[in-house]
Protein backbone atom coordinates (compact mmCIF):
# COMPACT_ATOMS: atom_id res chain seq x y z
CA UNK A 1 0.00 0.00 0.00
CA UNK A 2 1.12 3.21 -0.71
CA UNK A 3 0.65 6.12 2.03
CA UNK A 4 1.15 9.38 0.86
CA UNK A 5 2.83 12.03 3.06
CA UNK A 6 1.09 14.91 4.68
CA UNK A 7 1.53 17.83 2.66
CA UNK A 8 4.26 20.72 4.30
CA UNK A 9 3.18 24.76 4.34
CA UNK A 10 4.97 25.96 1.31
CA UNK A 11 5.81 29.51 -0.37
CA UNK A 12 6.23 28.30 -3.66
CA UNK A 13 2.38 27.46 -3.78
CA UNK A 14 1.32 30.78 -2.61
CA UNK A 15 -1.54 31.91 -4.88
CA UNK A 16 -2.25 35.53 -5.02
CA UNK A 17 -5.74 36.82 -6.29
CA UNK A 18 -5.78 40.51 -5.88
CA UNK A 19 -9.21 42.99 -5.00
CA UNK A 20 -10.55 44.61 -7.92
CA UNK A 21 -11.56 47.66 -5.44
CA UNK A 22 -8.71 48.78 -3.48
CA UNK A 23 -10.24 50.72 -0.13
CA UNK A 24 -7.23 52.67 0.84
CA UNK A 25 -7.14 56.15 1.29
CA UNK A 26 -3.83 57.51 2.40
CA UNK A 27 -3.90 60.20 5.24
CA UNK A 28 -7.02 58.21 7.42
CA UNK A 29 -4.20 57.59 10.12
CA UNK A 30 -6.71 58.64 13.10
CA UNK A 31 -7.13 55.08 13.46
CA UNK A 32 -9.01 53.18 16.39
CA UNK A 33 -6.94 49.88 16.77
CA UNK A 34 -7.56 47.11 14.53
CA UNK A 35 -10.58 48.61 12.87
CA UNK A 36 -9.47 49.29 9.41
CA UNK A 37 -8.14 45.75 7.72
CA UNK A 38 -6.15 45.83 4.60
CA UNK A 39 -7.78 44.73 1.63
CA UNK A 40 -5.66 41.50 1.48
CA UNK A 41 -5.45 38.28 3.80
CA UNK A 42 -3.65 35.44 3.51
CA UNK A 43 -5.48 31.88 4.00
CA UNK A 44 -4.63 28.46 4.72
CA UNK A 45 -6.72 25.17 5.24
CA UNK A 46 -5.16 22.30 6.59
CA UNK A 47 -6.44 18.42 7.71
CA UNK A 48 -5.00 15.86 9.50
CA UNK A 49 -5.56 13.54 6.49
CA UNK A 50 -3.64 15.95 3.67
CA UNK A 51 -1.72 18.40 6.18
CA UNK A 52 -1.20 21.60 4.55
CA UNK A 53 -3.39 23.05 1.67
CA UNK A 54 -2.29 25.48 -0.84
CA UNK A 55 -1.75 28.77 0.48
CA UNK A 56 -3.64 31.86 -1.00
CA UNK A 57 -3.31 35.52 -0.46
CA UNK A 58 -7.23 36.99 -1.44
CA UNK A 59 -9.23 39.83 -1.06
CA UNK A 60 -10.45 39.79 2.25
CA UNK A 61 -13.14 37.86 2.91
CA UNK A 62 -15.90 36.11 5.70
CA UNK A 63 -14.38 32.93 6.46
CA UNK A 64 -16.19 29.94 5.35
CA UNK A 65 -16.72 27.66 8.75
CA UNK A 66 -19.02 25.30 10.00
CA UNK A 67 -21.54 26.12 12.66
CA UNK A 68 -20.22 23.19 14.55
CA UNK A 69 -16.27 24.59 14.14
CA UNK A 70 -14.53 23.50 17.25
CA UNK A 71 -13.30 27.01 17.22
CA UNK A 72 -17.11 28.14 17.90
CA UNK A 73 -17.76 26.13 21.24
CA UNK A 74 -14.19 25.53 22.90
CA UNK A 75 -12.26 28.25 21.82
CA UNK A 76 -10.01 26.38 19.77
CA UNK A 77 -7.91 29.34 18.70
CA UNK A 78 -4.81 30.77 18.94
CA UNK A 79 -3.09 34.09 17.63
CA UNK A 80 0.11 36.30 17.39
CA UNK A 81 0.63 40.14 16.87
CA UNK A 82 3.65 41.97 14.98
CA UNK A 83 4.20 44.99 13.54
CA UNK A 84 5.63 45.77 9.98
CA UNK A 85 7.46 50.00 9.90
CA UNK A 86 7.80 51.86 6.97
CA UNK A 87 11.40 52.80 7.95
CA UNK A 88 13.67 55.81 7.36
CA UNK A 89 14.93 54.12 4.17
CA UNK A 90 11.59 53.91 2.47
CA UNK A 91 11.68 49.74 3.14
CA UNK A 92 9.06 47.85 4.95
CA UNK A 93 10.59 45.64 7.90
CA UNK A 94 8.95 43.57 10.46
CA UNK A 95 9.82 43.50 13.94
CA UNK A 96 11.32 40.07 15.12
CA UNK A 97 9.00 37.96 13.14
CA UNK A 98 10.96 34.71 14.07
CA UNK A 99 10.29 35.22 17.35
CA UNK A 100 6.67 35.76 16.87
CA UNK A 101 6.23 32.68 14.52
CA UNK A 102 8.12 30.36 17.11
CA UNK A 103 5.81 31.65 20.29
CA UNK A 104 2.69 30.74 18.03
CA UNK A 105 4.32 27.19 17.32
CA UNK A 106 4.69 26.88 21.03
CA UNK A 107 1.07 28.17 21.30
CA UNK A 108 -0.19 25.96 18.65
CA UNK A 109 1.54 22.56 20.20
CA UNK A 110 -0.37 23.67 23.60
CA UNK A 111 -3.52 23.80 21.50
CA UNK A 112 -3.21 20.55 19.91
CA UNK A 113 -3.58 22.79 16.82
CA UNK A 114 -1.29 21.96 13.41
CA UNK A 115 2.18 22.50 13.58
CA UNK A 116 3.65 24.49 10.47
CA UNK A 117 6.87 25.48 8.98
CA UNK A 118 7.85 28.65 10.42
CA UNK A 119 10.10 30.10 8.02
CA UNK A 120 7.85 29.39 4.89
CA UNK A 121 5.10 30.65 6.35
CA UNK A 122 7.07 34.30 7.45
CA UNK A 123 7.80 34.36 3.26
CA UNK A 124 4.05 34.14 3.36
CA UNK A 125 3.45 36.73 5.53
CA UNK A 126 6.11 38.73 3.96
CA UNK A 127 4.51 38.74 0.46
CA UNK A 128 1.11 39.44 2.13
CA UNK A 129 2.90 42.42 3.57
CA UNK A 130 3.90 43.53 0.13
CA UNK A 131 1.18 42.87 -1.66
CA UNK A 132 -0.71 45.05 0.33
CA UNK A 133 2.72 47.65 1.06
CA UNK A 134 0.54 50.96 0.90
CA UNK A 135 -0.93 50.06 4.10
CA UNK A 136 2.07 50.04 5.43
CA UNK A 137 1.83 53.78 6.94
CA UNK A 138 4.70 56.28 6.54
CA UNK A 139 4.70 58.04 9.93
CA UNK A 140 7.17 57.41 12.91
CA UNK A 141 4.30 57.06 14.90
CA UNK A 142 2.61 54.19 13.15
CA UNK A 143 2.99 50.85 11.42
CA UNK A 144 1.26 47.96 10.05
CA UNK A 145 -0.38 45.46 12.76
CA UNK A 146 -0.19 42.20 11.42
CA UNK A 147 -2.80 39.38 12.80
CA UNK A 148 -1.70 35.30 12.46
CA UNK A 149 -4.24 33.43 13.90
CA UNK A 150 -4.77 29.35 13.66
CA UNK A 151 -8.52 27.87 14.74
CA UNK A 152 -9.86 24.77 14.51
CA UNK A 153 -12.83 24.17 12.32
CA UNK A 154 -13.23 20.35 12.81
CA UNK A 155 -17.51 20.57 12.78
CA UNK A 156 -18.07 17.94 15.44
CA UNK A 157 -18.94 18.75 19.11
CA UNK A 158 -16.99 16.51 20.69
CA UNK A 159 -14.04 18.14 22.59
CA UNK A 160 -10.89 16.92 21.19
CA UNK A 161 -8.04 17.81 18.50
CA UNK A 162 -9.41 19.20 15.40
CA UNK A 163 -8.62 17.29 12.28
CA UNK A 164 -9.04 20.37 10.72
CA UNK A 165 -8.14 23.62 10.87
CA UNK A 166 -7.29 27.43 9.20
CA UNK A 167 -4.34 29.12 9.62
CA UNK A 168 -4.97 32.79 8.14
CA UNK A 169 -3.74 36.61 8.20
CA UNK A 170 -4.83 40.16 8.60
CA UNK A 171 -3.34 43.46 8.52
CA UNK A 172 -4.48 47.13 9.76
CA UNK A 173 -2.21 50.07 9.79
CA UNK A 174 -2.28 51.69 13.71
CA UNK A 175 -1.77 54.67 15.15
CA UNK A 176 0.10 55.58 17.77
CA UNK A 177 -0.47 55.74 21.46
CA UNK A 178 1.64 58.44 21.98
CA UNK A 179 0.15 61.60 19.85
CA UNK A 180 0.93 63.37 23.06
CA UNK A 181 3.85 61.67 24.31
CA UNK A 182 4.45 58.44 26.83
CA UNK A 183 1.27 58.72 28.52
CA UNK A 184 1.14 56.89 32.19
CA UNK A 185 -1.74 55.15 33.04
CA UNK A 186 -3.35 53.90 36.20
CA UNK A 187 -3.61 50.39 37.35
CA UNK A 188 -6.25 48.27 39.38
CA UNK A 189 -4.51 45.39 41.49
CA UNK A 190 -7.73 43.48 42.31
CA UNK A 191 -7.06 39.84 44.10
CA UNK A 192 -10.30 38.63 43.56
CA UNK A 193 -9.40 38.06 39.92
CA UNK A 194 -6.90 35.81 38.09
CA UNK A 195 -5.64 35.76 34.51
CA UNK A 196 -3.46 32.56 34.51
CA UNK A 197 -2.84 29.68 36.97
CA UNK A 198 0.27 27.14 37.74
CA UNK A 199 -0.28 24.32 35.13
CA UNK A 200 -2.55 26.74 33.01
CA UNK A 201 -1.77 28.47 29.81
CA UNK A 202 -0.74 32.19 30.62
CA UNK A 203 2.38 31.78 29.15
CA UNK A 204 0.92 31.51 25.54
CA UNK A 205 -1.36 33.18 22.67
CA UNK A 206 -4.25 32.24 22.95
CA UNK A 207 -7.94 33.68 22.70
CA UNK A 208 -9.08 32.17 25.77
CA UNK A 209 -6.86 33.85 27.88
CA UNK A 210 -8.47 36.84 26.78
CA UNK A 211 -12.04 37.01 26.62
CA UNK A 212 -12.45 36.42 30.23
CA UNK A 213 -10.22 39.26 31.00
CA UNK A 214 -12.79 41.89 29.14
CA UNK A 215 -15.14 42.55 32.44
CA UNK A 216 -12.17 42.95 34.90
CA UNK A 217 -11.30 45.54 32.60
CA UNK A 218 -14.11 47.22 32.26
CA UNK A 219 -15.20 47.54 35.55
CA UNK A 220 -11.15 48.63 36.65
CA UNK A 221 -12.43 51.35 34.68
CA UNK A 222 -15.91 52.43 35.31
CA UNK A 223 -15.82 51.40 39.28
CA UNK A 224 -11.95 53.07 39.46
CA UNK A 225 -11.05 54.70 37.03
CA UNK A 226 -8.37 52.89 36.02
CA UNK A 227 -7.00 52.02 32.31
CA UNK A 228 -5.55 48.68 33.19
CA UNK A 229 -4.90 45.47 35.27
CA UNK A 230 -2.38 44.70 37.19
CA UNK A 231 -2.88 40.92 37.53
CA UNK A 232 -1.59 39.20 40.96
CA UNK A 233 -1.55 35.50 41.58
CA UNK A 234 -1.48 33.05 44.33
CA UNK A 235 -2.25 33.80 48.43
CA UNK A 236 1.10 36.46 48.52
CA UNK A 237 -0.38 38.51 45.81
CA UNK A 238 2.96 37.97 43.20
CA UNK A 239 2.51 41.03 40.52
CA UNK A 240 2.43 39.10 37.16
CA UNK A 241 1.09 41.01 34.15
CA UNK A 242 -0.11 44.51 33.16
CA UNK A 243 -3.85 43.84 30.92
CA UNK A 244 -1.66 42.88 27.52
CA UNK A 245 1.63 44.16 28.81
CA UNK A 246 4.74 42.27 30.63
CA UNK A 247 5.48 43.96 33.90
CA UNK A 248 8.74 45.74 34.53
CA UNK A 249 9.81 47.68 37.91
CA UNK A 250 13.07 49.94 37.87
CA UNK A 251 13.82 50.30 41.90
CA UNK A 252 16.28 50.58 44.37
CA UNK A 253 16.92 46.67 45.78
CA UNK A 254 16.91 46.05 49.33
CA UNK A 255 20.98 45.50 48.85
CA UNK A 256 20.71 48.96 47.69
CA UNK A 257 21.24 48.67 44.14
CA UNK A 258 19.55 49.70 41.44
CA UNK A 259 17.79 47.18 39.35
CA UNK A 260 15.22 46.30 36.47
CA UNK A 261 13.47 43.55 37.75
CA UNK A 262 10.62 42.05 35.72
CA UNK A 263 8.77 38.91 36.66
CA UNK A 264 10.20 35.63 35.72
CA UNK A 265 8.34 33.03 32.98
CA UNK A 266 9.40 29.83 35.23
CA UNK A 267 6.09 30.07 36.81
CA UNK A 268 4.44 29.93 33.44
CA UNK A 269 2.05 31.95 34.18
CA UNK A 270 3.44 35.08 31.88
CA UNK A 271 3.30 35.82 27.96
CA UNK A 272 6.74 35.61 27.61
CA UNK A 273 6.67 38.92 25.19
CA UNK A 274 8.79 39.70 22.17
CA UNK A 275 9.09 43.47 23.57
CA UNK A 276 10.24 41.96 27.46
CA UNK A 277 12.89 40.19 25.49
CA UNK A 278 14.32 43.09 23.88
CA UNK A 279 13.91 45.58 26.85
CA UNK A 280 16.03 43.10 29.04
CA UNK A 281 18.46 42.14 25.97
CA UNK A 282 18.87 46.37 25.25
CA UNK A 283 19.20 46.78 29.81
CA UNK A 284 21.57 43.81 30.10
CA UNK A 285 23.91 45.25 27.35
CA UNK A 286 23.83 49.09 28.62
CA UNK A 287 25.44 47.41 32.08
CA UNK A 288 24.00 50.39 33.82
CA UNK A 289 21.56 48.22 36.90
CA UNK A 290 20.66 45.13 37.68
CA UNK A 291 18.63 43.11 35.01
CA UNK A 292 16.79 40.73 36.70
CA UNK A 293 14.12 37.88 36.60
CA UNK A 294 12.41 37.38 39.43
CA UNK A 295 8.94 37.34 41.73
CA UNK A 296 7.68 40.45 43.96
CA UNK A 297 4.51 40.56 45.61
CA UNK A 298 2.67 43.26 46.49
CA UNK A 299 3.86 43.07 50.14
CA UNK A 300 7.59 43.97 48.87
CA UNK A 301 6.03 46.69 46.39
CA UNK A 302 4.39 48.35 49.09
CA UNK A 303 7.54 48.25 51.05
CA UNK A 304 10.20 50.00 48.69
CA UNK A 305 7.47 52.03 47.93
CA UNK A 306 7.53 53.00 51.36
CA UNK A 307 10.89 53.36 51.66
CA UNK A 308 10.92 55.51 48.65
CA UNK A 309 13.35 52.84 46.05
CA UNK A 310 10.45 52.58 43.60
CA UNK A 311 11.74 54.79 40.67
CA UNK A 312 9.77 53.67 37.72
CA UNK A 313 7.31 50.88 37.05
CA UNK A 314 6.07 50.37 33.46
CA UNK A 315 4.29 47.84 31.17
CA UNK A 316 5.43 46.38 27.84
CA UNK A 317 4.23 45.43 24.68
CA UNK A 318 3.73 45.05 20.87
CA UNK A 319 1.50 47.36 20.70
CA UNK A 320 2.44 50.37 22.91
CA UNK A 321 6.43 49.59 23.26
CA UNK A 322 6.52 50.46 26.78
CA UNK A 323 4.11 52.53 28.98
CA UNK A 324 4.85 54.29 32.22
CA UNK A 325 2.51 53.66 35.13
CA UNK A 326 1.76 56.17 37.12
CA UNK A 327 0.04 54.67 40.41
CA UNK A 328 -1.51 51.33 41.45
CA UNK A 329 -5.31 50.85 43.11
CA UNK A 330 -4.60 48.15 45.37
CA UNK A 331 -6.81 46.98 48.57
CA UNK A 332 -8.42 50.87 48.79
CA UNK A 333 -4.74 52.11 48.60
CA UNK A 334 -3.72 53.95 45.94
CA UNK A 335 0.25 53.94 45.44
CA UNK A 336 1.92 57.11 43.15
CA UNK A 337 4.70 56.26 41.09
CA UNK A 338 7.11 58.84 39.67
CA UNK A 339 6.58 59.51 35.99
CA UNK A 340 9.52 61.93 34.64
CA UNK A 341 9.05 60.99 31.22
CA UNK A 342 11.69 63.39 29.99
CA UNK A 343 15.01 61.60 31.56
CA UNK A 344 13.20 58.21 32.69
CA UNK A 345 14.21 54.74 31.45
CA UNK A 346 10.86 54.21 30.28
CA UNK A 347 11.35 57.26 27.80
CA UNK A 348 15.47 55.85 27.28
CA UNK A 349 13.69 52.20 26.31
CA UNK A 350 11.05 54.00 23.98
CA UNK A 351 13.42 56.15 22.38
CA UNK A 352 16.13 53.24 21.80
CA UNK A 353 12.89 50.88 20.65
CA UNK A 354 11.42 53.53 18.00
CA UNK A 355 15.15 53.89 17.07
CA UNK A 356 15.28 49.95 15.67
CA UNK A 357 11.63 50.36 14.67
CA UNK A 358 11.78 52.73 12.33
CA UNK A 359 15.82 51.65 11.06
CA UNK A 360 17.29 55.05 12.27
CA UNK A 361 19.39 52.37 14.31
CA UNK A 362 19.98 49.56 12.15
CA UNK A 363 19.59 46.01 14.03
CA UNK A 364 19.32 42.73 13.07
CA UNK A 365 15.86 42.36 14.96
CA UNK A 366 14.38 44.34 11.68
CA UNK A 367 13.81 42.00 9.07
CA UNK A 368 12.74 42.94 4.98
CA UNK A 369 10.12 41.67 3.11
N1 LIG B 1 1.28 39.85 28.07
C1 LIG B 1 0.12 39.60 27.45
C2 LIG B 1 -0.96 38.91 28.19
C3 LIG B 1 -0.07 40.00 26.11
O1 LIG B 1 -1.23 39.76 25.48
C4 LIG B 1 0.98 40.68 25.44
C5 LIG B 1 0.79 41.14 24.02
N2 LIG B 1 1.16 40.16 23.11
C6 LIG B 1 2.19 40.89 26.13
C7 LIG B 1 2.30 40.47 27.44
C8 LIG B 1 3.34 41.54 25.45
O2 LIG B 1 3.90 40.69 24.48
P1 LIG B 1 4.64 41.27 23.21
O3 LIG B 1 5.74 42.13 23.71
O4 LIG B 1 5.14 40.07 22.49
O5 LIG B 1 3.63 42.03 22.44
Amino acid sequence: MCVRALSSLRYKDLQITLTKTPTRTSGDDHLKFGAHISDHMLEVDWTAEHGWDIPQIKPVSPLHIHPAAKVLHYASEIFEGLKAYRCVDGKVRLFRPREHLRRMSATAERACLPAFDQSEFLKCIQKLISVDQEWVPDSKNQSLYVRPTLIGTEPTLGVSASNKAKLFVITTPVGSYFAGGLKPFSLLADPKYVRAWTGGCGGYKMGSNYAPTVAVQKNALEKYGCQQVLWLFGDDHQMTEIGTMNLFIYWVNEQGEKELLTPSLESGLILPGITRKSVLELSRQWKEFYVTEGNITMKTFIKAWNDGRIMEVFGSGTASIVLPVQEICYLDQKFNIPTDTDTSLTQRLFNEITSIHYYSKPHHWMETL
